[in-house]
């Protein structure tokens, strides 16, 4: 199949009002495009930068309807949105990656099994709906565990680890919404990612692949390329593939691995939309992953997703970070992005910024800390 391009000036409806949908939409912008938003939130972070926004709940059929009548193609910046809200309006205006995609990525246990089927490694995990299926799955993949939500879980929301069988039961009962999902504990050497697109004609392009290093559960630093070897990287690139060819997927893809202690790469999850892993190809690639699912969304060519430089990329999250402003603007290298957020919650991502280096002299970690003039915690 093949997607007639969109033409210049066409709209590009955006369901979510975060920094993915801004930044999506700051590339719709240089392409020549429009975007319009569906948020409930007067304000947003896409909102600020977008040619239009329809204000209303996710499931509100009147709201859903007035955004697609904006909009000559849908695409979204997040995967909590419902996918019954994304079948009404695939039935008026395209929409890309698919609903199927959104349904395969928004539940971690249809995730798992398609990701299996596909023939690609997870860590041990089993469904749980309950407390007899947890206690045979405990037995089955053992301790030390993780616990997790299907739905609705990011940034380590909507997960307990369970270390001692002491801690089963009180886990079960507090985690909601159920069902949930056990999952085997990797003993991971580190964390990668890999952001690829994917045409409508199966035209394919994929970054480098980076590592992630989290604190407290959410993103903190990655590190474009990730420092791992050739095998590792060639290993996590083909899984990337297959998963995109196994989704049919016409968009943007992150797939998050982790490469275990035996050097195994496993996934651990899937977001078929622009990631925090990839805001670094902003600054280091000519196309970045933003302008990448703009192209396979409206049906242009995929360019190769080369990059010009290595780079590290810090996020900026809650009061604490968000005050470093000052200090970032005024450090010459630091290339600096805010999400127009007015208020800094803890744990929200409220920024990020990128320091490029010549291509083979991304500096070890406790460079990158110097680099980053002290941004980051030691
Ligand atoms: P998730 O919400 O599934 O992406 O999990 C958030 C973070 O928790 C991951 O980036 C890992 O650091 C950690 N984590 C999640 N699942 C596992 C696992 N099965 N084994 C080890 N660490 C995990």
């Amino acid at each position: 199949m093949t997607l007639r391009p969109l033409p210049p000036n066409a709209t590009i409806g955006i369901v979510g009002g975060g920094q993915l949908g801004r930044m999506s939409a700051m590339a719709a912008a240089r392409l020549g495009y429009r975007c319009h938003i569906l948020t409930p939130e007067p304000d947003s972070p896409a909102g600020q930068v977008a040619a239009g926004v329809t204000l209303g709940e996710y499931e509100d059929p009147a709201a859903l309807r007035d955004f697609a009548l904006h909009a000559d193609v849908v695409s979204f910046e997040f995967e909590n949105v419902s996918a019954e809200g994304l079948d009404l309006l695939a039935s008026i205006k395209p929409v890309h990656p698919s609903p199927t995609v959104l349904r395969i990525s928004q539940d971690r246990s249809a995730e798992k099994s398609f990701l299996n089927r596909a023939g690609v490694a997870t860590a041990p995990w089993a469904p749980v709906e309950t407390y007899e299926q947890l206690q045979e799955a405990v037995a089955r993949i053992g301790l030390p565990a993780i616990l997790k939500t299907t739905r609705l879980g990011y940034d380590g929301r909507g997960q307990a680890r369970l270390a001692r069988p002491e801690d089963v039961e009180a886990a079960f009962h507090r985690l909601l919404p159920h069902p949930l999902i056990l999952e085997g504990v990797v003993d991971f050497s580190c964390e990668i990612s890999v952001v690829c697109a994917r045409g409508a004609d199966g035209g394919y392009a994929a970054f480098d692949v980076v590592e992630n290093r989290h604190r407290d559960h959410i993103l903190d630093l990655t590190l474009a390329p990730a420092r791992i070897a050739p095998e590792t990287a060639g290993a996590a690139q083909a899984i990337a593939r297959k998963v995109a060819d196994a989704l049919d997927l016409v968009g943007l893809l992150a797939v998050e691995m982790f490469v275990a202690g035996d050097g195994r790469v496993l996934v651990n999850e899937i977001a078929p939309r622009p990631h925090n892993s990839g805001h670094w190809t902003i600054d280091a690639c000519p196309a970045s992953q933003f302008e990448m699912h703009i192209r396979a969304i409206a049906g242009l060519p995929l360019p190769p997703a080369v990059r010009h430089s290595d780079a590290v990329m810090k996020n900026l999250v809650g009061p604490r970070e968000a005050a470093l402003w000052p200090r970032i603007l005024a450090t010459p290298g630091l290339i600096p992005h805010l999400y127009g957020k007015t208020e800094a919650r803890p744990g929200r991502k409220m920024g990020h910024v990128t320091r490029l280096f010549a291509k083979g002299a991304l500096p070890g970690e406790f460079g990158i800390r110097a680099a980053l003039d002290g941004l980051a915690p030691n």
